[in-house]
């Protein structure tokens, strides 16, 4: 069975968007995986097709109404899937949470637009709450198309070689090491000599160096955690 991903949104006509094209869209079309975008104003109930209210306690903003969205997920989620709702507020995505999402059935994200989903539509689907990052987007959309970007590469036989992918950033719990191709001498800058050694352990070395370094650098929070595995 594909992979499957159920996407509740108010704005439905922004998937599969970049995920349709390149290796994700090949993998689409293929079959590797499916996406079925689902417009939650189908779920309004009444003549204005409404699918928000303004807070109760005041404010700005508008908040979206919990019988809209729970009606929409209610119709469209099987538990099999993970249920997530994209929020600055959730657990920061990591590539441990993507391979585990990969490795299962699929996900349902719910997108939220305004303010937010009312907290009782949160509450009564359990919904794990999954944040891209400590910035605030405009929706959950950008935020549901970068992680079913990071899970679709994953699945088999989407990215081309097995080892690209173990090698990459997080993988190995170190940031990778510094890419170089033709031509070997770009406008007075050479490639590293041991990369043109031809010496395989050397260039295994060299790299590993060079990966603990800029994960010394630029992320101690990363180096940390290698550094006390090891
Ligand atoms: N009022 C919310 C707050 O201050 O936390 C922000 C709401 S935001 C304008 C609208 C929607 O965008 C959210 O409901 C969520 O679905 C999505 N969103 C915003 N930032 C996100 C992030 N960093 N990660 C995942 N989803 C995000």
């Amino acid at each position: 069975r594909p992979w499957s991903a159920v996407v509740l949104t108010l704005f439905p006509e922004m998937f599969p968007g970049p995920l349709g094209l390149s290796l994700a869209g090949k993998a689409l079309a293929e079959g590797v995986w499916t996406l079925d975008a689902v417009d939650i104003r189908g779920y309004a109930r009444d003549r204005h097709r409404t699918v928000d209210d303004t807070p109760f306690g005041g404010g700005a903003g508008m908040v979206m109404r919990p019988d809209v969205v729970s009606d929409a997920v209610a119709a469209n989620h099987t538990p099999e899937r993970r249920l997530i709702y994209p929020s600055p507020r959730g657990r920061v995505l990591d590539q441990a949470l993507v391979r585990e999402l990969a490795a299962g059935p699929g996900v349902t994200l719910v997108c939220g637009r305004y303010e937010g989903l009312d907290q009782r539509a949160i509450d009564a689907w359990s919904m794990e709450e999954v944040s891209v990052g400590d910035v605030v987007l405009s929706g959950g959309e950008p935020a549901a198309l970068v992680m079913l970007d990071a899970v679709v590469r994953l699945l088999p036989g989407v990215t081309g070689k097995a080892e690209s992918l173990a090698e990459e950033s997080f993988e190995t719990g170190l940031l990778e090491y510094p890419h170089y191709t033709r031509p070997q001498v770009w406008d007075g800058r050479t490639v590293p000599e041991v990369l043109v050694s031809g010496h395989h352990g050397r260039v295994a070395q060299w790299r590993r160096e060079q990966a603990e370094a800029i994960t010394r650098n630029r992320r101690p929070d990363l180096w940390a955690r290698y550094v006390e595995k090891e």
